[in-house]
């Protein structure tokens, strides 16, 4: 773990861990393995317990899997061209309007359909006071940048004193409107939503987190209780849901999910198509039938839990709705 990252007891990283807590086959052992050691392995408390099974909609978003190793023709290291689109280290500027400002690229957990599975992993790094200096100087010099979107990795492990000094540098530059955060520790790790990092968060610019849940279940109680105490200092909470094969694809899963996310407090904002990156075929879901199952919940569920269906299309092209 690089230094700033706060520390999590009880987490399981390794294979034998995973097996130990019965969360892995013991015949899986040597795919897990392999898979390991191509993309990093991370299962929270907060996120073990709630596995029944490793194919249960929980257990296929976090234990490794044999299919991994298998990468499609269509599937690319960097889905939405990233590196392409990286002027400096740590930013990524598509949109005139929008920079995003990546400080690490480690995660609570790590998500086996992620978009940036070759990029992130506890050795991923973490931006140097020398590179996270070149960031806000590309910002400062870009003053159409309007919002900057703290992102990753999971910019919420950050250690509280290290992300409110982000934080405040970020604002402090006068063009910069709006910062936002994407997330998944709300749901990965709730109790690192401590009144030390609220208080790192209660700035004075408008700040919007976007936390990312795929299924009704990662909504405990201890989420909610988080999401109260950061909607209590006035930060709008956004959701966003990767469309999964065998997870959320079909109008309960997801009809459930959106209606537990507006409980928490959190408006559900994208329903993202899975990127194509390497080893991620099996959570595929036909674009059409996204559509549909957004079509048959529309009216079956409040106007407000319903997300737009988004496509990042491949090569750094940006988002369109589907
Ligand atoms: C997704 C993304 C954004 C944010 O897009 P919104 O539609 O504003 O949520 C900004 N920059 C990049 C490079 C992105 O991939
Ligand atoms: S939390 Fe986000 S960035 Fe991290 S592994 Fe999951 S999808 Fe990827």
């Amino acid at each position: 773990m690089p230094d700033g990252i706060s520390h999590k007891p009880r987490t399981l990283r390794r294979v034998e861990e995973l097996i130990e807590a019965g969360l892995l086959p013991a015949e899986q052992r040597d795919a897990a393995e392999a898979v390991a050691a191509r993309y990093a392995v991370s299962v929270p408390p907060a996120l073990a317990t709630l596995i029944e099974t490793p194919d249960d909609p929980i257990g296929l978003q976090f234990i490794p899997d044999a299919a991994e190793l298998i990468t499609a023709p269509h599937e690319s290291a960097d889905p939405i061209a990233d590196e392409a689109l990286s002027p400096v280290p740590g930013i990524v500027h598509r949109y005139p309007d929008r920079a995003l400002l990546k400080p690490l690229l480690a995660c609570p957990v790590y998500c086996r359909f992620c978009f940036r599975r070759e990029q992130v992993g506890p050795d991923g790094g973490i931006l140097s006071q020398a590179e996270l200096e070149g960031a806000y100087a590309y910002i400062a010099a870009h003053p159409g940048i309007r919002e900057v979107i703290l992102t990753g990795g999971d910019p919420l492990i950050l250690s509280p004193r290290r992300l409110g000094e982000i934080l405040r540098r970020v604002q402090a530059i006068p063009h910069v409107e709006l910062l936002r955060i994407h997330s998944r520790v709300p749901v990965a790790d709730p109790a690192l939503i401590t009144p030390e990092l609220l208080a790192a968060l209660d700035i004075d610019k408008p700040l919007y987190l976007a936390i990312h849940a795929n299924h009704a279940r990662e909504i405990t109680p201890a989420t909610e209780s988080a999401c109260r105490a950061l909607a209590r200092l006035g930060i709008p909470l956004l959701g966003q849901t990767v469309l999964l094969a065998n997870v959320n694809d079909n109008e309960a899963a997801l009809g459930d999910l959106f209606r537990a996310m507006l409980r928490a407090r959190i408006k559900p904002y994208y329903l993202h198509q899975l990127d194509p990156a390497p080893g991620t075929a099996r959570f595929h879901v036909e674009p059409e039938r996204g559509r549909e199952i957004l079509r048959n919940l529309r009216g079956k569920i409040s106007g407000t839990a319903l997300p737009t269906y988004i496509l990042d299309r491949p090569g750094g092209l940006g988002k369109i709705p589907l």
